[in-house]
């Protein structure tokens, strides 16, 4: 047997003078089989002989001294006595000659791996009868068979010094050791679980209802379904957290385990051990961490966005340790969906700004520098929105790296700076590219004509001609609304890759991507063709305007945007110098 129920056993002993049930079956089917009127166990303790089972009657109370004949047999393997009274080494003996008469024995001897003896199988009859070689084989398979069945629970009843030593260790360790007798609810307790409840060794009784007593009334039929789920081989072990009373009456969490460690023919629990900790401290603890986790689950719960911590692993692996609830609203989903992988994302954020989003997240892990980022995502209900990302990368001792952070909706701000960033690059009065935007727009083309040697742009510049005197005749308003009669023919005139800016006053520019200076001219030509034709109509007067052209190319040798556009400054400049009107190229 295991060390440490020998050990348990040695604290605790064990009713050793009790029947037991364990040898019952085999007892039976020898005293069948061999058709004898009693077949017995009987086991060696120390040195006594002591019967543990019994089948067929048992003569009495003079069955006690069979085990007297076991002793007369004790350098016998196996022995068979016909006829007691026909044998000289019995005729005389006691059991012989008075009751209970025996007539016929026949004893096999049941010894340890190492030879020990452990016990004896004792077939007994009351007439004498002739045993044949089979049934001399058979006595002896079934001694083998009790022998294998008594190796198993046998245990040594003299502590050996190593587990001595074990038990003391253990009672000085804290931990509780108990030892259930199944069968006769009587429980024994080492001395260290007696002091875990402030009782010395002689206070506790064996009872197991007394112990069911200690256990706090909330925790009870818990306890005792645990224990019967271990009882009916539902549970291989029995483990359970509950209270017990103490001496002072107050109670102390503890901690309990234990095993059955024999069972019956049919599995019913025989005996059960196990081990009681105390837990109250570890308890205390873990309710105050439970709270200051409550806590933070709360403030990040209540804090707008998500609070997050995640993970990334050199391997790519990537996941939310801890998210908050606002997951819900920044995802649209639960924090469980990315505590093990967080590939749903790349189904969430916009695929226009996912391989930044992934990109941006790399560095900044493998530089730690603080990782800011904004991003769209796609939602089922929110739609489009935009999301702002700030964390802080922290390299763990596994080559992984946490970053804690949050992510918020900035979809407001985002919304608010589109709106600003159209109102400073728009004209107000014509809706047009305004001069900045403009010159933007042509320092863009120049670097892409840059790149891809070639290409070219044709800049025209326009000015409205003798504006001045609209504005003297009509007044200024009327001229407001020539300029914004002229921005609007003008727009209609242009492809989706062109660009035209009001540049100041009466003065606007157009940008022909791809152009030649033909093309840019025919161009020109229908925008004052358009405008001769299309006269400005208000309510009281129709005024007929005209507007000079002056075109040149620009490519990727200019400086800067500056220098078309003086070009076709001065091609204007000619163009009205020649009478306006006109279009004239640089
Ligand atoms: P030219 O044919 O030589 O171009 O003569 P012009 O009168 O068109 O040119 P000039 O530069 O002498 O006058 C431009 C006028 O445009 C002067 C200014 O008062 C007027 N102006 C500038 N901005 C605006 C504006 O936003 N609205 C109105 N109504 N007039 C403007
Ligand atoms: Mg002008
Ligand atoms: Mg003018």
């Amino acid at each position: 047997m295991a060390d440490e129920s020998n050990q348990v056993r040695t604290l605790l002993p064990f009713d050793s003078e009790a029947a037991d049930e364990r040898y019952d079956a085999l007892t039976r089917i020898a005293r069948r089989h061999m058709g004898v009127t009693t077949a017995a166990i009987t086991l060696l303790d120390g040195n006594r002989h002591i019967q543990r089972s019994c089948s067929g009657p048992t003569f009495g109370t003079s069955l006690q001294r069979v085990a007297l004949i076991a002793e007369l047999a004790d350098n016998e393997a196996t022995l068979a006595v016909p006829d007691t009274l026909a044998d000289n080494r019995y005729r005389h003996h006691p059991l012989v000659i008075q009751s209970p008469f025996i007539r016929f024995f026949a004893i096999c001897a049941m010894r340890d791996t190492d030879g020990a003896r452990l016990g004896t199988l004792c077939l007994i009859h009351d007439r004498p009868r002739q045993f044949d070689n089979d049934e001399f084989e058979a006595l002896q398979d079934i001694g083998r068979l009790a022998t294998l069945v008594v190796r198993q629970y046998h245990s040594p009843s003299t502590p050996t010094e190593s587990a001595h030593r074990m038990a003391l260790a253990i009672d000085g360790s804290g931990i509780g050791i108990w030892d259930r007798n199944v069968q006769t609810n009587e429980i024994h307790y080492s001395v260290g679980w007696k002091a875990i409840l402030g009782y010395s060794d002689s206070e506790i009784g064996n009872r197991i209802t007394d112990s069911y007593k200690r256990v706090h009334p909330d925790d009870l039929s818990y306890v005792q379904a645990t224990i019967q789920a271990h009882f009916d081989l539902k549970t291989t072990s029995y483990e359970v957290e509950h209270r017990l009373r103490c001496k002072d009456g107050s109670y102390k969490w503890v901690s309990s385990r234990g095993k059955v460690v024999s069972r019956d023919m049919d599995g019913k629990p025989l005996r059960m051990i196990g081990t009681t900790t105390d837990i109250t401290a570890l308890r205390a603890l873990s309710n105050t961490l439970q709270e200051t986790v409550d806590l933070m689950t709360s403030l990040t719960d209540e804090v707008p966005g998500l609070v997050f911590q995640y993970r990334r692993f050199p391997d790519k692996k990537t996941f939310f340790s801890y998210a908050s609830a606002g997951i819900k609203d920044i995802y649209e989903i639960d924090a469980a969906q990315v505590a093990s992988s967080a590939d749903i994302l790349d189904t969430i954020i916009h695929p226009e700004d996912l391989a930044a989003y992934h990109s941006s997240l790399e560095e900044s892990a493998a530089r730690l520098e603080p990782w800011q980022f904004d991003y769209r995502v796609v939602l089922p209900k929110q739609g489009l929105r935009w999301r702002h990302g700030s964390a802080h990368p922290q390299r763990m001792i596994d080559g992984s790296t946490t970053l804690h952070g949050f992510i918020t909706d900035v979809t407001d701000r985002k919304r608010a700076e589109s709106e600003l960033q159209i109102f400073a690059s728009t004209d107000f009065l014509t809706q047009l590219p305004n001069r900045r935007h403009f010159m933007v727009e042509l320092e863009a083309e120049l670097a892409r004509m840059r790149r891809y040697k070639g290409k070219s742009a044709a800049i025209l510049m326009c000015d409205l001609d003798h504006f001045k005197s609209i504005n003297d005749k009509w007044g200024h308003n009327v001229g407001d609304l020539a300029l914004r009669h002229f921005a609007n023919l003008l727009r209609a005139e242009l492809r989706n890759t062109d660009v035209a800016g009001r540049l100041g006053g009466e003065e606007f520019a157009v940008m022909l991507r791809c152009t030649e200076s033909d093309e840019a001219g025919c161009f020109a030509e229908r925008v004052q063709l358009r405008l001769m034709e299309t006269p400005l109509i208000t309510a009281d007067y129709t005024i007929s305007l005209t507007v000079s052209i002056g075109i040149s190319a620009a490519n990727g040798d200019d400086h800067d945007a500056s220098s078309p556009l003086s070009r076709s400054d001065t091609a204007l400049y000619r163009a009205k110098t020649a009478g306006r009107n006109r279009i004239e190229h640089f």
